[in-house]
């Protein structure tokens, strides 16, 4: 199986490419970080030129599950978000992983087989205060994700988006450390009472991507250590 994932240089997505069986291609920024792969594509997603060469770069390399990791965090209250901004999280976060899709479907049509999986956030399930630039982007994944799952199903290509909490990762991290609340303030608001860890994320990808869940499609799933129970 060839598997493309895109932030594959840290984070949850070095966890992804880590934990999976099946032909790795990654992408990332960073060559450097790239180079401990068989099979790589460097790529700033926010530059069109590069995401038109990823694309291709997809289109040809037969991939059957694609895996929309990358993404970044914007903490700002909205009067103070800059149009720039706005429009760099909507196409690194959103833009980028339709754009991917479209590229990866021609092929995954034509074998009756895919699997595509976004990462979301619950911030676009449950909306995160100063945050509302990330929030709409990955509640915009949710969107595609449902429709798309709609447009494919017949062709054997499932659709899904796992939503994590705060996980342990330079992300995670960072993005707490720029809120209001400190670390231990934040475990302390989470019903586990802890971040769920890069390679529970990489559980689930691993789950989705198997025969036996052939029949989940559509999907929005949280892994969230219990923060949106009750919703
Ligand atoms: P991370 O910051 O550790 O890694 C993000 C990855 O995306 C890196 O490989 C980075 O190089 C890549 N990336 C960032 N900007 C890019 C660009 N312009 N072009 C190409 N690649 C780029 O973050 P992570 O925690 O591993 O996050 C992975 C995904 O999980 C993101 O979509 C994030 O929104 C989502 N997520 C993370 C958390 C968390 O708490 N860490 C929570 C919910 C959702």
């Amino acid at each position: 199986m060839n598997i493309l994932v895109t932030g594959a240089t840290r984070g949850i997505g070095k966890s992804v490419c880590e934990n999976l069986t099946g032909n790795i291609f990654a992408s990332g920024r960073d060559e450097k970080l790239l180079s401990i792969y068989d099979n790589y594509c460097a790529c700033d997603l926010t530059n069109e030129l590069d995401l038109r060469a990823l694309g291709d770069y997809i289109a040809s390399n037969k991939i059957d599950v694609l895996i929309n990791n990358a993404g970044e965090y914007l903490y700002a209250p909205i009067e103070s978000t800059e149009y720039c901004q706005i429009k760099h999280i909507a196409r690194l976060n959103l833009e980028a992983p339709i754009y991917l899709i479209s590229r990866a479907v021609p092929y995954m049509k034509s074998n009756k087989f895919g699997r595509i999986i976004n990462i979301g956030s619950i911030s676009g399930v449950l909306g995160e205060a100063n945050a509302a630039v990330y929030s709409a982007t990955k509640a915009g994944l949710t969107g595609a994700t449902r429709a798309l799952a709609l447009e494919l199903a017949e062709y054997g290509i499932t659709v899904n988006t796992i939503n994590p909490g705060w996980v342990d990762t330079e992300m995670g991290n960072s993005s707490a450390s720029e809120g209001d609340f400190t670390k231990e303030e934040i475990t302390e608001c989470i019903p586990q009472k802890r971040f769920i860890s890069p390679v529970e994320i990489a559980g689930m990808v691993k789950y989705l991507i198997s025969d036996e869940a052939k029949g989940v499609t559509g999907q929005s799933i949280n892994l969230c250590a219990g923060l949106t129970c009750g919703y």
